[in-house]
């Protein structure tokens, strides 16, 4: 079995200094070195693409990060990506939709605190990674504290514990305890697709809050934006009385730039027909994106407005009701 490990930064990789922050200037040079146990589970090979703190990730990194996978797809057996976790989840969900047809495991993986600390959960975190991308589990995945997680899926939840990671709408897809336990839910191998990397970037996130002023909003599309995903309440509920958001998603829907709606609660679905705010936004153009992600979101918004030929609103459109990696639920 040969594995590529490509690294881009994050905590697992930093050398921790007394007093100072962490810094991704200083990473780790040679992770199979300081963890040899690795060479036990494939011939592994690594590629150091960047030192980024995760924070500096920018989807022209995941385009990047997305052409050497495909690349170099017939060379390995699986691919470990190891990568900050505060980005994670929009990596690994950009990834997800750059890399449509997969027949190998890419995972991605990284640290709370770095492998030259005592208590890093780094290790672990490299051993199940290089695991199960030897596996054959046709998805980009999330692998962190014991789980492998559908990547598409994944949100950050947790800034303390070593458990990172929440998946609220999606069950692990292996579960690494005395066994390694495959879930039925695996999707299928697929095959190879050619690279699209076409992504649209101004794109803007909206976390609704009583007291959002949708002159800020109008701004935005003044400004250029080109989609807007909107963070809802609950089942994807907005305000449509004071400072009613309903306007501002008529304008966008005008100026043909489409409006997605998720919700805040990280459990759960959208559904516009459940209150009058939400119906009242569907009414006006909005689209739900059922329980998907903040982050799935977004990065599917940008890959869809990238491929947009007949008009933004009609690709979001279609690429909402769609399941293309996993990402949703679809009723
Ligand atoms: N700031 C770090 C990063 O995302 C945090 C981590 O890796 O856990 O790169």
């Amino acid at each position: 079995m040969r594995l590529l490990m490509i690294h881009t930064g994050g905590t697992l990789l930093m050398r921790p200094r007394a007093g100072a922050a962490l810094s991704a200037d200083e990473v780790t040079q040679d992770l199979l070195g300081e963890l040899p146990v690795l060479k036990q589970i494939a011939q592994i090979e690594t590629q150091l693409l960047y030192r980024l703190d995760s924070a500096d990730m920018q989807p022209e990194q995941w385009v990047e990060i997305a052409r050497v996978v495909h690349e170099r797809m017939e060379e390995y057996d699986g691919f470990v990506i190891v990568h900050g976790t505060d980005t994670m989840a929009y990596t690994a969900s950009a990834l997800a939709f750059l890399l449509p047809g997969l027949d190998r495991s890419v995972v991605l993986t990284g640290a709370q605190r770095p492998l030259g600390e005592v208590r890093s959960d780094g290790r672990a975190n490299l051993v199940d990674a290089c695991q199960v991308a030897t596996m054959r589990i046709p998805e980009v995945t999330v692998a962190f504290s014991s789980r492998l997680f559908r990547g598409c899926r994944v949100t950050k939840m947790d800034a303390w514990s070593m458990n990172a990671f929440g998946s609220p709408s999606c069950a692990p897809l292996v579960e690494l305890g005395l066994g390694v336990q495959i879930a039925p839910h695996v999707r299928k191998a697929q095959p190879k697709a050619p690279f699209d990397p076409r992504l649209e970037a101004r794109v803007l996130a909206v976390r609704v809050f009583p007291g959002l002023d949708p002159k800020l909003l109008q701004g935005a599309l003044a400004a250029g934006v080109r989609g807007i995903v909107v963070e809802a309440f609950g089942a994807g509920n907005v305000p449509r009385l004071e400072r009613s958001l309903i306007p501002v998603i008529e304008s966008a829907r005008a100026i043909d730039v489409p409006v997605v709606v998720v919700s805040q609660c990280p459990r759960g679905a959208v559904d516009l027909g459940a209150y009058e705010g939400g119906a009242a936004a569907r009414a006006s153009g909005a689209i739900g994106a059922s329980d998907m992600t903040a982050e799935a979101a977004l990065t599917k918004l940008m890959v869809a407005l990238g491929r947009a030929e007949e008009g933004r609103v009609a690709a979001a459109r279609a690429a909402f009701c769609a399941d293309w990696a996993g990402e949703v639920t679809i009723a």
